[in-house]
């Protein structure tokens, strides 16, 4: 399995980082994929992956709900350590939330517009965080038609699915979030399908079922495969394949 988007960097996981680190492999996980959040984020995430060169890869972009009035500055050095040699394998994580706060509305359209274009400049996928603002996330993502990308942490419907794909052939990120009762979610399953569905956990955040409001971390991806293998009637085997495929093709690892 591959873990598309953890944050095992962050210091929720101080205190027993090589252990978690451990407890993923030994749960099946073959590779992870490290999104950058904001510039206080850099260091220590470049610093763990440097440890596991084979099984981490990153992605550097400045994230939409830090973009407060010094945004221009934050994402032009974000840009800048892109071109750092260090190999990332996107622009993550970019996009747009407005869940608690509007007030940088216009902000993080441009901020997201202009990571965006970058991607695209270097031929790498963006891995998108879309919180309310859907609508606001398909107007930048028009302007660039030739992008690729994943909507990470998605939580929509079927017709979500449906309206995003129709500006582009994208993936979508499926985490704890789809053992949640309640959660409509594992319903756009099928019309997504395991050709663009890759896994991810968000960790430390949204922990699934039977950790819920726990902290999260990455080995607990099995959770989510082995559920929805049981929503599609498969075997928990063949959606790690699958999904491990996809993320294989949106990130061009090896
Ligand atoms: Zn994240």
């Amino acid at each position: 399995m591959i873990d598309t988007h953890t944050h095992l960097y962050l210091p929720q996981f101080d205190a027993d980082r090589a252990d978690v680190m451990q407890r993923a492999f030994d749960a099946g996980v073959t590779h992870m994929v490290f999104p950058n959040v904001d510039l206080t984020t850099i260091e220590p995430m470049q610093q763990l992956a440097a440890q596991y060169p084979e099984q981490v890869s990153m992605a550097m972009g400045f994230h939409p709900t830090e973009v407060k009035e010094d945004w221009r500055d934050c994402v032009a050095q974000c840009m800048d350590v892109l071109g750092d040699g260090r190999g990332y394998v996107a622009v993550g994580e970019v996009g747009i939330d407005l869940y608690w706060d509007k007030t940088f509305e216009a902000e993080q359209m441009q901020a997201f517009d202009m990571q965006v274009a970058r991607a695209v400049e270097l031929g790498l996928p963006v891995i998108i965080h879309c919180r309310e603002g859907l609508e606001q996330t398909l107007e930048v993502l028009e302007g660039h038609r030739d992008a690729q990308a994943v909507f990470h942490s998605f939580s929509g419907t079927a017709a979500d699915v449906d309206r995003i794909r129709r500006v582009g052939d994208y993936y979508f990120g499926i985490n704890g979030v789809v053992t949640f009762k309640n959660c409509h979610v594992r319903d756009a399953i099928p019309e997504i399908t395991l050709d663009r569905l890759v896994l991810e956990t968000d960790a430390p955040y949204l922990a699934p079922v039977p950790y819920r409001g726990k902290r999260n971390e990455t080995s607990y991806i099995a959770h989510t495969a082995a559920h929805i293998a049981a929503h599609l009637g498969m075997d928990s085997a063949e959606v790690d394949v699958r999904t491990t495929d996809s993320a294989r093709r949106l990130f061009r690892l090896g």
